[in-house]
């Protein structure tokens, strides 16, 4: 068993949601989403965060947004409006150690709710 969470979620040893799965990239639905639409898209090869991707495969990281709108467009919520949200480091959130953007969408998302 992988000692990442995400990475186990690659290699099929954690079940998940799967919604898109390219050659470099995986995309799977949030066990507890915040949105009527909340996926995460992440890396198969293991980084870190976002910083770390962008510093190591700067492509890779353009693949990973381009697939996020890509998830977005799918799910019906790109005209609207939504969100990629790549948290970095604990005191944003980031509670898994895996690079991983939320597309969240589907719902009013802006602070205060207007
Ligand atoms: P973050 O807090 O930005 O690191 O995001 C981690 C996300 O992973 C959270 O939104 C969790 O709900 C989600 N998560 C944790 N475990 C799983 C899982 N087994 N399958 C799907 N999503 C998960
Ligand atoms: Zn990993």
């Amino acid at each position: 068993m992988a000692e990442c969470l995400f990475c186990a979620i690659v290699a099929g040893e954690i079940p998940s949601t799967r919604v898109l799965e390219t050659d470099r990239i995986l995309a799977f639905r949030d066990i507890n989403p915040q949105a009527p639409t909340h996926v995460l898209v992440i890396t198969k090869e293991h980084h870190p965060d976002v910083a770390a991707l962008a510093a190591a495969d700067p492509g890779l990281l353009g693949e990973l947004v381009s697939t996020g709108h890509r998830l977005a467009v799918d799910e019906g919520v790109a005209e609207a409006g939504y969100r990629l949200v790549f948290n970095t480091g604990a005191q944003a959130g980031q509670t898994v150690f895996h690079v991983h953007g939320h597309v969240l969408g589907g719902r009013n998302l802006t602070w205060p709710p207007g």
